[in-house]
């Protein structure tokens, strides 16, 4: 797994190579990115030190979008309406768990097998896979306690005593 030196470095020589002009700002959000590892929301980065303050959240939006656009960035889906944004590093795992109700994002490792399989799967198909990033959407540890605590549980049917 590349550090998150290494992540950032990565996602600058993408800047470079596509010519994209990389302002203080957009290194920040990408130096976040690297550090954060996790899918965040668009609040979360607006919010990073070097962000926060010197743009809102709509030209941080956009910056999202030409980065996404580069390969640089991924978004990340959700049942909710917030979007996920995480950078899109080749090789790296790229797979994450998605709680529905709470939106928390965490890393998923699936076993070398199993993307060698999916792989497989795929080029029998007559396709040609070059990445994979899976999603596991459902719900975080919390929220099914959280469920469990507020489910009341109701009365039991009563019986009916048939008398012959
Ligand atoms: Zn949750």
């Amino acid at each position: 797994m590349k550090t998150s030196e290494e992540q950032f470095i990565w996602a600058m020589s993408v800047c470079s190579s596509a010519q994209m002009r990389v302002t203080p700002v957009r290194q920040a959000i990408l130096d976040f990115l690297a550090t954060i590892r996790v899918p965040v929301t668009l609040e979360t980065i607006s919010d990073a030190p070097g962000v926060r303050g010197h743009r809102d959240s709509t030209t941080v939006y956009r910056t999202l979008m030409l980065f996404k656009d580069a390969d640089i960035v991924r978004l990340v889906g959700s049942s909710r309406r917030e979007r996920f944004f995480c950078l899109n590093v080749p090789g790296e795992n790229n797979h994450f768990l998605i709680c529905r109700e709470c939106g928390e994002t965490s890393v998923l490792r699936l076993p070398e097998r199993t993307a060698s399989e999916v792989a497989a799967a795929a080029a029998a198909c007559g396709f040609s896979p070059t990445k994979q990033d899976y999603e596991v959407h459902g719900l975080c540890n919390e929220c099914q306690l959280a469920r469990k605590a507020a489910h009341i549980p109701s009365k039991l049917p009563v019986a009916i005593r048939v008398d012959s």
